[in-house]
């Protein structure tokens, strides 16, 4: 099966020296050809001491590896069962304590060498292996340059060969070769071996990264860092501490693995303090404590914890925790597990100050949701996307919706189902927000106001309007009911006044009086028919809106001023063309704007002024200017024109009759119109009203 079995051995009386060489260079390079590249350790090592005992032909080889940090050889394997059993966790050659000059410091050397039991001096590191062999044995170190990578054992019994000078030549020759191989297997397990750390590394910490991206709360995060922590030091306990700088001090412990009741691992903090872990706080770096005995900072928590590490977290080279490790063994860490949980640490770091602005946010949150529950009025938040951002108690009292349901998240419609509200919702959001009134399906009338905010989303605040409309509602009411029944005197006083000046019964004077009572009758009158009128489109004008030429409006409302302008010696000038587009217009309601606009600009004109009316086409609207260059109004007085019953108290108007009603009347009807009413004056100038009306549309 072997090469090395092919090597004959001759009797030494035959050997020449040369002979003897070529026998052993030719043995080694089969044993070379039978080992071959491998660079499995264990499957190299069994190996090697097969092939080592067929070649020198002795019956019992034992190998013993270096192990560099003991500074020892130690036994790994042996060709047969019962020298492995002989030997296993008994062989272990300590070369510490330099060695006996003779034989033992050769070890280091690579000399090969034969020991005899009984010959052995008292101090040789040999004197193990021999009282455990009992008889002689050759010793082969296995050398690599300088670095002694292990050494075989052999020996024999009667019948094998002997432990002469040619087998230890022979052995001699051999030992390069099996250190090579033994070399080259120990650097590729070591690189193997790093390599599965290093995997096993970035597999806990993809892992980690996973499960902290989950978390948000600070206990899991710091439960499940040392958790990690621990596992991969093979420690038994663990604790993480917040650190606050400016205070030096530490806060909010969790402590994972402790044998000991929190009570107690409390009190021992309070007495002693942070200890080592408050130390790599204020340093900033992590240390290793391979024996806490010696260590006056330590703070024994639990009995039985011989060594410890700390790791600082850190966040923009601060210190905001520390990681504290412990083992039951003495010298229990590494530079690599510091190394690992300084990058746990820095996981743990993002993580708390996840968690700080998520509590932070969520304190926020909370705070909002309380003042927005305190709030009487319905407050409801969409998101950009109309997903509900936040809804408050009042809110689900109105729309009838269960407290303890979450609403957060879902969509408009899935809340509040397809009803008035959300057109009105959509209708706000197409024109960038709005105020309008919403009645609601249990009677109850809100006045919503829907805003855009940046960086919140869409907040609509709704407030019950209910009890105002019915006040509203009761005043208007009671206008028409009184308007009413002082018309109805009125009519009859109008009458009997009529027919006193018929009878020509009175003289001058009397005559005088009595056209003085017909004018304030006719005012009243107006007043009364204002009052109505507007009493009627407050309460909601039912407008019926049909393809309206303006020209033609405005002709009839020329017409219906033209006994005023003639007194008035105005010059009503019409500038507008018969063939513009029609407006959506309810043709009476339209007269009554322009007749109000038109009779105003007369009124308030000193004699021989002149009116002038156009029009101008624009993009949805048709712009109608009703022009005068009267007495014009103050811009104080141009903010409240539109107001009911206001009027300018002025010398100019004192004596020009009005009830304050005809501009609030004219703003309103525009307005149900879809259109806009605006002013541009100048006292002593004139004043321009342009009512912009949409054009009918199809
Ligand atoms: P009134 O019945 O008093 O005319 P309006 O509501 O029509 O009431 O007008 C409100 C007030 O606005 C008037 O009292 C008047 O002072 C002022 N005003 C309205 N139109 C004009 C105008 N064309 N020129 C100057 N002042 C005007």
């Amino acid at each position: 099966m072997t090469a090395a079995r092919t090597v004959a051995r001759k009797t030494p009386a035959t050997e020449t020296a040369l002979e003897l060489n070529t026998l052993h260079t030719n043995a080694a390079n089969a044993l070379t050809l039978r080992l071959g590249a491998q660079l499995d350790l264990m499957v190299l090592v069994t190996e090697l001491v097969t092939a080592m005992s067929e070649t020198t032909r002795l019956g019992s080889v034992a190998l013993l590896l270096m192990d560099d940090d003991a500074a020892a050889l130690k036994f790994q394997t042996a060709n047969k069962p019962d020298v492995t059993a002989l030997l296993r966790n008994q062989l272990y050659i300590s070369l510490r304590s330099g060695g006996h000059p003779d034989g033992d410091a050769g070890l280091e050397r690579g000399r090969c060498t034969i020991v005899r039991p009984d010959s052995l001096p008292a101090d040789s590191v040999f004197q193990r292996a021999a009282s455990l062999i009992s008889q002689p044995f050759l010793v082969a170190p296995l050398l690599v340059g300088s670095h002694l990578q292990g050494a075989f054992l052999l020996w024999g019994q009667e019948t094998d060969a002997p432990l002469d000078e040619s087998t230890l030549a022979l052995v001699e020759t051999l030992a390069p070769t099996a250190a090579i191989a033994l070399g080259n297997a120990r650097t590729h397990s070591e690189t193997v071996a790093e390599l599965a750390d290093k995997m096993n590394e970035l597999r806990i910490l993809r892992r980690i990264d996973r499960e902290l991206m989950d978390t948000i709360e600070l206990e899991p995060v710091f439960l499940l860092t040392l958790d990690w922590a621990m596992r991969f030091t093979s420690a038994q306990a663990a604790s993480l501490a917040l650190y606050d700088q400016e205070l030096d001090e530490l806060y909010g412990f969790v402590d994972n693995g402790y044998d000991v009741p929190q009570e107690q691992i409390n009190l021992l903090r309070s007495t002693y303090g942070g200890g080592i872990a408050h130390r790599a706080a204020r340093s900033g770096h992590g240390e290793i404590v391979p024996d806490v005995s010696l260590d006056n900072d330590y703070v024994p928590v639990s009995a039985n914890m011989r060594s410890m590490m700390a790791v600082p977290v850190m966040r923009n080279d601060r210190v905001i925790a520390v990681i504290t490790i412990e083992s039951r063994r003495l010298n229990g860490f590494t530079d690599a597990h510091v190394e690992f949980v300084e990058k746990l640490a820095s996981r743990a770091g993002v993580a708390i100050d996840n968690a700080r602005l998520y509590t932070d946010t969520w304190r926020e949150r909370e705070k909002l949701s309380r003042i927005l529950s305190a709030i009487a009025d319905p407050v409801i938040v969409f998101a950009a996307d109309d997903r509900l951002a936040m809804i408050n108690q009042s809110a689900l009292n109105v729309f009838k919706l269960a407290p303890e349901q979450r609403y957060e998240g879902r969509s408009l419609v899935e809340v509040f189902g397809v009803d008035e509200f959300c057109s009105m919702f959509q209708r706000a959001k197409s024109v960038g927000g709005s105020s309008e009134e919403l009645k609601m399906q249990d009677g109850r009338t809100f006045y919503i106001n829907t805003s855009l905010h940046e960086g919140v989303g869409w907040v609509v605040v709704m407030h019950d309007i209910t009890p105002l409309k019915l006040t509203d509602q009761l005043k208007t009411e009671l206008v028409q009911t009184v308007s009413h029944d002082l018309k109805q005197p009125l009519g009859v006083m109008n009458g009997y006044v009529e027919l006193l000046l018929l009878q020509n019964k009175l003289d001058a004077t009397g005559e005088t009086y009595a056209n003085m009572i017909l004018r304030s009758i006719g005012a009243m009158r107006q007043l009364i028919d204002d009052l109505l009128d507007l009493a009627k489109i407050e309460s909601g004008v039912k407008l019926e809106l049909h393809p309206t030429p303006i020209a033609t409006i405005i002709s009839e409302s020329i017409d219906a001023t033209r006994l005023m302008a003639e007194k008035n010696h105005t010059n009503v000038i019409n500038d507008i063309r018969a063939d513009l587009p029609p407006v959506a217009g309810d043709a009476p309601r339209l007269t009554q704007i322009f007749n109000n606009l038109i009779g105003n600009a007369i009124k308030y004109s000193p004699p021989h002024s002149t009116v002038r009316l156009s029009a101008l086409v624009t993009d949805s609207a048709l712009r109608i200017a009703v022009r005068d260059n009267g007495i014009g109004i103050a811009p104080e007085d141009q903010a409240r024109i539109f107001d009911r019953f206001y009027r300018v108290r002025r010398s100019e108007t004192k004596d020009i009759e009005g009830t304050g009603l005809g501009l609030a009347i004219v703003k309103r009807l525009v307005e149900a119109h879809g259109g806009q009413i605006g002013i541009e004056s100048h006292l002593g100038e004139g004043t321009t009203f342009h009512v912009s009306l949409p054009f009918a549309t199809g």
